[in-house]
């Protein structure tokens, strides 16, 4: 019997990458203005080369850009760059359609809702408090809970233990195949893959469902409940 649903954070319920992007240009245009002797293009294109290579949750990324860039920190422009990206993530964190809604309704079924990301604690804290999603939890597990990210079964062991659930009671819904679907179906989970929020296209998921919009998890769950009964 289904009893519980996993969800990822980021490009799952958060539209991340959308707020990464706004958020890096409001900070280069900032550097721009405070002095920054480059154009906002090639800027761009060294900023995430270096989220590419540091990760995408790197929070050091302005001071390693402007040492790479211009040999020192430059504290004007070091500051613009950081109060730029803040005023772009203000304006730009949003769920995406349908979230609370859907998030509710599952809960009125009475199944316990779980956060599993790769985030880092703080980050995905404070995404979750940002958007007042909280309160939905039952847990939320982050990288410092079990220090590996997704596939590996780790999290996705830890997730099921604090519920006291077997895998085949929970439902993961992901937006990255690759570590979303692979890894909750490796430990016999099974999958939805949030096609909504993956930018990078893949072909063929893997999951047990697909869905263009978050708002189709409750057939699928009401689905499951009725094949129980
Ligand atoms: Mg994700």
């Amino acid at each position: 019997m289904l009893r519980a649903v996993i969800f990822d954070l980021d490009n799952t319920l958060t539209d991340f990458m959308r707020m990464k992007k706004v958020s890096v240009e409001a900070a280069i245009e900032e550097m721009i203005d405070a002095g920054l002797p480059m154009t906002a293009d090639d800027a761009r294109k060294r900023l995430f080369e270096i989220y590419d290579r540091e990760g995408i949750e790197d929070q050091r990324v302005f001071d390693k850009f402007l040492k790479e860039e211009l040999g020192e920190i430059d504290p004007m422009i070091h500051t613009a760059a950081i109060i730029g990206y803040r005023r772009g993530r203000e304006y730009t964190l949003v769920l995406y359609p349908h979230v609370k809604r859907t998030l509710l309704e599952l809960a009125r079924r009475g199944l316990k809702l779980v956060i599993l990301s790769d985030a880092p604690r703080y980050q995905a804290w404070s995404r979750l408090c940002y958007l007042q999603l909280q309160h939905f939890f039952d847990h939320v597990i982050t990288f410092e809970d079990t220090r590996v990210r997704k596939p590996d079964p780790a999290p996705f062991m830890r997730a099921i233990e604090l519920l006291q659930m077997r895998p085949d009671e929970v439902l993961m819904v992901g937006d990255w195949p690759e570590r979303d679907m692979v890894g909750g179906t490796g430990v016999g989970i099974k999958t939805v893959y949030a096609k909504y929020g993956d930018t990078s296209g893949a072909a063929v998921s893997g999951a047990n469902y697909e869905i263009d919009d978050i708002s189709e998890i409750v057939g699928i769950v009401d689905e499951l409940l009725d094949g129980d009964t």
